[in-house]
């Protein structure tokens, strides 16, 4: 007999991140059938994506085919399928491509997207680092833009083409003004005859008070200290308030770059809106301490979600 024929009680979990594929894991053995939906065929290793964009990974060293990693678990069904809302009443999962799944208990863990406080005009000079498509587009931006001003013979456009401004000083744009700080300082200078990629300028800039807000008081100082020996230029308590394809405006002034990455915020994805369920400021669906939504004791909510 299948899996599917002996376990009648059907589990749907929706995203194959960390909470979704260790949600999976943890029900092996489980009399229960899974069906486990994401929009990507990968499970990327989301730390990690800052690597691939400074070129320090490849792209298969922090993602793996979802499929590959529930092989051996006849009573998973794996759908590459992006979901569009739920219908609570009817236990079903709204897909995009508007078929539907029935559950009998139903986890979501769809995680995080970038947030640009009204902005969203911004996302195309500004890109984010959530996905392995961001990872591939930041690196291919990072390394033309040293190529670019290797021919570039104007002074004020090649220093335009060797800023390099990082948004938001959580742990994602700390790693990365670390990251590009070394590539220009010990990876790439060998390999450039007109530039000196030593005089690129990696500059970080944070709304709040200090770097990695989150973090207690002295990591931070602590981190500060490492990025401005390695060169980064840390500008705090300056908001950003314009990006464009060849510019960002913070505190009142306009500085050139042609690379400009988010790293200012993210918000929760849309699962509390799907169930008319409340959410925190940033979107996370409210829970209970067993993680039920209120009012649907079939639901689950996990990680970012
Ligand atoms: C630079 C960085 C460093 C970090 N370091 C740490 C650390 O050291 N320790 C730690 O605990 N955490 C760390 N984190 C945070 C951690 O990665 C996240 O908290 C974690 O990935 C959240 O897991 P999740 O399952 O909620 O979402 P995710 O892992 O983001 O997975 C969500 C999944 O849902 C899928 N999905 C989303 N929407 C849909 C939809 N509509 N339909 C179908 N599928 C959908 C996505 O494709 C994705 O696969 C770090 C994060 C970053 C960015």
């Amino acid at each position: 007999m299948t899996g599917q024929a002996q376990n009648p009680h059907h589990v749907v979990i929706v995203g194959a991140g960390f909470g979704g594929l260790e949600t999976t894991y943890r029900l092996a053995g489980a009399p229960v059938r899974i069906t486990l939906i994401d929009r990507r065929n990968h499970h990327l290793f989301q730390p990690l994506p800052y690597q691939v964009a400074t070129a320090s990974l490849a792209t298969s060293e922090i993602a793996w085919p979802i499929r590959s990693l529930v092989r051996n678990r006849p009573e998973v069904t794996t759908l590459f399928a992006s979901v569009k809302g739920i219908d609570a009443a009817g236990r079903r999962v709204l897909l995009e491509d508007d078929t539907d799944v029935a559950y009998d208990t139903l986890v979501l863990a769809t995680g995080a997207r970038h947030a640009y406080f009204g902005h969203d005009e911004w996302e195309p000079f500004a890109p984010g680092l959530k996905t392995l498509e961001d990872a591939t587009t930041l690196r291919r931006r990072i390394l033309v833009a040293f190529e670019r001003a290797e021919r570039e013979r104007d002074p004020a456009r090649r220093a335009a083409w060797m800023t390099f401004v990082i948004i938001g000083a959580g742990p994602t744009g700390v790693e990365l003004a670390g990251t590009i700080a070394e590539l220009a300082r010990s990876t790439l200078p060998p390999d450039f005859r007109s530039i000196d990629t030593h005089e690129a300028r990696v500059v970080l800039i944070e709304a709040g008070p200090r770097v990695l807000g989150g973090f207690p008081e002295d990591l931070s100082a602590y981190t500060l200290t490492s990025l401005e020996r390695i060169g980064v230029e840390v500008v705090l308590g300056q908001a950003v308030t314009e990006c464009t394809a060849d510019s960002v405006v913070y505190g009142g002034k306009r500085l050139d770059t042609r690379t400009l990455i988010w790293a200012a915020g993210v918000r929760a994805s849309r699962a509390a809106e799907w169930l008319g369920a409340p959410a925190d400021r940033a979107g996370r669906l409210q829970v209970a301490p067993d993680l039920t939504v209120p009012g649907h004791p079939e639901s689950f909510a996990i990680g970012d979600t």
